[in-house]
């Protein structure tokens, strides 16, 4: 018998307060209104998949409606469900078809093969930890900062940052693959089985005890998603962070800017990832740091989570949440608008060009602003 959404999804708790829609970032620039879209679980009155719901396709998975749901229901997943319902019926969208069966053919999202993947490392001295050998210590890249050629910039910095500060790790080359957690998040979840299952037995094979990420992302689905791994999993501010303290890396060079910090949501909201970050940046000599009002725990997301980089929203209306997020920071009079996490440097980015503030304000990777320090 088929599971109604309303037992999936525990959907009975809900006593539509609406504290759910009040904080979705979401409900700001299109319609989708998550606390309705429990209701119809709730009382089967809804479409039962994302294609008859297809706003479902806009959530960021920003996981603020579950934070601050008071009855423990969990919005967010029941929209992942919508999609997962989708894909299982062939009624994904064209650009998330693709994207999955990249996945699936090329280990990334993003349609290149597999062989490109190190292309990033050409003009660098990048070690690779080769089939039969180990690597207790492993730098994870990840599909965007492997592909994107803006990301890129922050996997070729890290790697320069990690030789400044004499640490020995590896890179998996081209037998890394993509870590799931868009995957994931899109509602393929026998998809994401497969990575997690071929990438913890490479993760074994190389003997891996401490994996840094470059990606939120990839840390998250790694640490939270995967069960014993096996091996430790921190993403690079919080790797930064501890060699800056144990002064294995020094920070010389005065970076006299004004800078404020975007929080992203898979470091933050998903994993309480704050202060690092922070601390990272007020070691930066020079660097006068100032919060935005909306920080931490109330930040807004970016918009590119969630798979969202594969899916334009349906129905948008107004200022995209990143232009809002762009705003706030010019208006603090911030030189660099810093962040952690290649979804929200390429989102920021773009929604520079997009309100008309070029030329007004920086987004740089965290990474990028210690590379100016050394
Ligand atoms: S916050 Fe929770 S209880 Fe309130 S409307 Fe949303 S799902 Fe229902
Ligand atoms: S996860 Fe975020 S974007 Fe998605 S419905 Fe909840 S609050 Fe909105």
């Amino acid at each position: 018998m088929a599971v109604s959404l309303q037992e999936r999804f525990e959907l009975l708790g809900c006593i539509q307060c609406g504290r759910c829609t009040a904080g979705c970032p979401v409900a700001l620039r299109t319609y989708l209104n998550i606390r309705k879209v429990v209701y119809e679980g709730l009382t089967g009155t809804g479409p039962k998949d994302a294609k008859g719901r297809p706003e479902a396709w806009n959530c960021t998975t920003c996981s603020n409606c579950t934070d601050r749901c008071p009855k423990g229901v969990k919005p967010m997943e029941l929209l992942i469900g919508l999609r997962s319902a989708a894909i299982e019926k062939g009624k994904a969208l064209p650009t998330v078809r693709d994207a999955l069966e990249s996945t699936f053919k090329h280990g990334n999202p993003w349609g290149r093969g597999r062989e490109k993947r190190m292309e990033w490392a050409d003009e660098l001295d990048v070690p690779v930890v080769a089939e039969g050998e180990t690597a207790p210590l492993l730098f994870y890249v990840g599909c965007t900062p492997a592909y994107d050629p803006r990301a890129q910039e922050v996997a070729k910095t890290l790697v320069k940052i990690l030789a400044a500060a004499g640490v020995d790790y590896s890179t998996l080359g081209t037998a890394e693959a993509c870590c799931g957690n868009e995957i994931k998040r899109l509602g393929e979840e026998g998809l994401f089985e497969l990575l997690v299952e071929g990438n913890r037995e490479l993760f074994a094979d190389r003997g891996a005890e401490l994996i840094v990420t470059s990606s939120p992302h990839c840390m998250n689905t790694f640490k939270n998603e995967y069960g014993e791994l096996g091996s430790d999993v921190v993403h690079y501010s919080q790797f930064l962070a501890k060699l800056l303290k144990d002064g294995s890396l020094k920070l010389t060079t005065a970076v006299d800017k004004t800078v404020t910090y975007h929080d992203p949501c898979f470091l933050g909201k998903h994993n309480d990832i704050y202060d690092e970050p922070r601390e990272v940046i007020e070691r930066v000599p020079g660097v006068t740091f100032i919060e935005l009002d909306r920080s931490r725990e109330r930040a807004l997301c970016c918009e590119g989570g969630g798979g969202r980089m594969w899916v334009e929203a349906v129905e948008e209306r107004g200022e995209r949440v990143a232009e809002i997020r762009v705003r706030d920071a010019v208006a603090l009079g911030a030189d660099y608008l810093v962040t952690a996490c290649p979804f929200c440097l390429m989102t920021l980015e773009d929604a520079v060009k997009t309100s008309g503030n070029e030329g007004k304000i920086e987004i740089i990777d965290l990474a990028e602003l210690v590379v100016m320090a050394l």
